[in-house]
């Protein structure tokens, strides 16, 4: 089946998670690649094009801010002169040209040759082999977001980006400050560190053994309401399952989680280990969540409470 790019460049800005290839730059690790296809060469179009919104924490704003990109150009140097050329146009008027060559060809083998697909042509193969996608705040334009990846054999791959991933994570977890000790803090930072730089199984052991800190935290908080020699001869997934109640309910019923909690690190492979790392770290953030919320309200009631005593003592 032929996948059709649109027919002429579409002019609405979409957002950072509706696009696959601007979701991929800000949570891919280093030297994490992605496949480009005629399934998602429409989102690379649009990205290059300047059309995709990102919503990402400005280090210099020290708040989220949205970010934009001007579209992609290039340069062209030839005899009568040098051209400033939109490398997202490009791209698209070799896709319908592709796509025509292919509809229009009577021969079955030509169309077969011609089948063997390709994002780019010869004309812009140098210019885009390293791509730099650099995307400004929209509070000042001197707030950048740079990524660079390397986009050879129909892949793309994250070869760069500043500021680091660990620098726009790290103020992320600031929100759980009154509930992360200060090891699991440290712990946690260490290894979104490494997912950053593309250590798979060395970043996950680290999360694997602040989500184990978690749930015995969490049997703490449920005592004898689980029993503590079933817990102990329970592996991670099974002991998840018996905290139901007191860790969050996406974690407990989510039978997904248990596949890839259940799997021993000496079991995992650098790649599987890569590719679980943002489940996990989800997983712990939920469990931060869910304390963090419970903290909050237990605050707020007592506020609550002094307020009312306060006003009851002066109705007296
Ligand atoms: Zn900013």
């Amino acid at each position: 089946m032929r996948h059709n790019v649109f027919d002429s460049m579409p002019s609405n800005i979409v957002s950072d998670k509706a696009n696959v290839f601007a979701d991929f730059l800000q949570t891919a690790g280093l030297y994490d690649s992605m496949k480009i296809s005629e399934d998602n060469i429409q989102d690379l179009i649009l990205l290059l094009d300047g059309k995709v919104r990102i919503s990402a924490y400005c280090k210099e704003c020290k708040e989220k801010r949205v970010f934009s990109m001007k579209p992609y150009i290039h340069f062209e140097d030839d005899d009568t002169g040098c051209y400033s050329q939109k490398l997202s146009e490009e791209v698209f008027r070799f896709q319908k040209s592709s796509i025509l060559e292919n509809t229009l060809s009577p021969n079955e083998s030509v169309k077969k040759q011609n089948t063997a697909w390709k994002w780019k042509n010869w004309q812009i193969e140098e210019v885009s082999r390293v791509l730099v996608f650099q995307f400004v705040c929209s509070m000042n334009e001197r707030h950048h977001l740079d990524y660079i990846v390397l986009t050879t054999d129909n892949s793309m791959t994250k070869i760069g980006q500043y500021p680091s991933v660990a620098d726009m994570t790290f103020p992320e977890l600031d929100a759980y400050k009154h509930v992360i000790s200060k090891e699991d803090r440290k712990e946690l930072g260490t290894a979104i560190g490494l997912f950053a730089s593309g250590v798979g199984a060395g970043s996950y052991v680290y999360l694997r053994r602040i989500l184990e800190r978690l749930i015995y935290q969490a049997k703490t908080t449920a005592g004898d309401a689980v029993n503590d020699e079933e817990f102990e001869q329970a592996r991670m997934a099974e002991r998840i399952k018996m905290l139901q109640g007191y860790l969050p309910e996406m974690l407990t019923k989510n039978t997904t989680i248990y596949g890839i909690l259940s799997k021993g690190i000496h079991e995992l492979s650098e790649d599987e280990c890569r590719k679980y790392f943002p489940v996990v770290k989800e997983c712990i953030y939920q469990i931060l969540g869910m304390w963090e919320c419970e903290r909050r309200k237990q605050a707020d009631e007592i506020a609550l409470n002094k307020a009312l005593s306060t006003i009851s003592s002066s109705i007296k």
